[in-house]
C-alpha cells in the first residue's frame, strides 16, 4: 500500500468529522473541508469532545489526544484540503451529482495515484464512477454512526473497480481499526438492504398487533441478541431516512418485503421521525 500521508475528508457533518477523527487518529495526516465554512469549527469541536471523553474514560492518553488533534486540519477550501492527498473520502450530501462533482474537483488537485472513496449509503457507486476521471481508483467505503465506536466498514466496489484498489482498501480499513465487508455495488448494499427487511418487518407486526413495539424489540434482544430492537434503531435512524431508503430499495429491487408500511407513511407525515424529533415509534421525551 502507498504510504498513507495525507487523507482529505470532504464535508464535514455527522460522518466526516467522524471519518477524519478516525484517520487522524490512525496518524494520517488529515485535512477536513465544507462548502458550508460553519461546519468546520462544530466539527471540530464534536473531535474534540470524542477524543477528550476518550481520555476520561482512560482509554486515550492526553499525548496522544494532542496528537491525534495536531495531525487535523480544517480547510473551506477543497483544493487546499485535497492538495497531494493519496486518500480521499466524500461524506457529502446524498446526491449523486454533488458528490460526482466534488469528486472530480478533488482529482484535480489530489495525487495522480490517489484512491477515491465515497461514504454513500444508497447510492449506486457505479453511477457516481460514470463522471470520473480515474473510475479504477473508485469504491464505496460505507462508515456507520458513530464513526469512532462502530466497527463496520462496507467496501463497496463497482465493476470498474481495479483489484489493486480493493485491496488498498482493504489495509486502510484495517488501518483504521475497523472490519472490512466487501460488497458488490448494488441497491443498499449489505447492511442497509438486510437490516431495513428486519425493520420493516417489525413495522407491519406493529400494524397487525402482534405484540407491543417494546416487546418486539426485546425478542430480537434477548432472542436474537441483537445489541438493539428493529424499532429502537429505526427512531434513533429516523423514520424519514428509512422511508426514503425503503422507497428507493423497493423502486430498484422490486419484492414486498421493501413496501414501505402504512404506519411508517404515517409517522413520517405527522413529523414524527423518531429521536430527533421526540417521538417514533417511542415517546423519546420522557427517555
Ligand atoms: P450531514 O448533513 O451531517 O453532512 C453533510 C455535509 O456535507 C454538510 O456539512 C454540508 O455542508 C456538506 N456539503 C454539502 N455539499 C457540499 C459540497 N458541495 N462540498 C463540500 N461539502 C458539502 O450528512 P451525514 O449524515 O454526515 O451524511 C453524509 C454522507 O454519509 C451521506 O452520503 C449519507 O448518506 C452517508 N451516511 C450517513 C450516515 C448517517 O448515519 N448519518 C451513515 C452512513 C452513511
Amino acid at each position: 500500500m502507498t504510504e498513507l500521508r495525507r487523507v482529505a475528508v470532504i464535508g464535514a457533518g455527522t460522518m466526516g468529522a467522524g471519518i477524519a477523527q478516525v484517520s487522524a487518529m490512525a496518524g494520517w495526516d488529515t485535512r477536513l473541508t465544507d462548502a458550508d465554512e460553519s461546519a468546520l469549527p462544530s466539527a471540530r469541536e464534536r473531535i474534540e469532545r470524542n477524543l477528550n471523553g476518550a481520555v476520561e474514560r482512560g482509554k486515550l492518553d492526553t499525548a496522544a489526544r494532542d496528537a491525534t488533534l495536531g495531525r487535523l486540519s480544517l480547510s473551506p477550501s477543497l483544493a487546499a484540503a485535497c492538495d497531494g492527498a493519496n486518500l480521499v473520502i466524500e461524506a457529502v450530501v446524498e446526491d449523486t451529482g454533488i458528490k460526482q462533482e466534488v469528486l472530480t474537483r478533488a482529482a484535480r488537485a489530489a495525487d495522480q495515484e490517489a484512491l477515491f472513496a465515497t461514504n454513500t449509503s444508497a447510492l449506486s457507486v457505479k453511477v457516481i464512477a460514470e463522471r470520473l476521471p480515474r473510475p479504477e481508483r473508485f469504491l464505496g467505503l460505507h462508515f456507520f454512526n458513530p464513526v469512532h465506536i462502530m466497527k463496520l466498514v462496507e467496501i463497496v466496489v463497482h465493476p470498474g473497480t481495479a483489484a489493486a484498489t480493493q485491496e488498498e482498501a482493504l489495509e486502510i480499513v484495517q488501518a483504521l481499526g475497523k472490519e472490512p465487508v466487501v460488497v458488490q455495488d448494488s441497491p443498499g448494499f449489505a447492511s442497509s438492504r438486510l437490516g431495513l427487511v428486519l425493520g420493516l418487518e417489525a413495522m407491519r407486526m406493529v400494524e397487525q398487533g402482534v405484540a407491543s413495539t417494546a416487546d418486539i424489540d426485546k425478542a430480537m434482544e434477548l432472542g436474537y441478541k441483537h445489541p438493539m430492537g428493529p424499532l429502537r434503531l429505526t427512531d434513533l435512524v429516523g423514520l424519514d431516512v428509512r422511508l426514503s431508503i425503503a422507497e428507493y430499495l423497493h423502486e430498484s429491487l422490486g419484492g414486498t418485503q421493501f413496501e414501505p408500511p402504512a404506519i411508517l407513511r404515517r409517522l413520517v407525515a405527522e413529523g414524527k421521525l423518531g429521536k430527533k424529533t421526540g417521538h417514533g415509534f417511542y415517546d423519546w421525551t420522557t427517555q
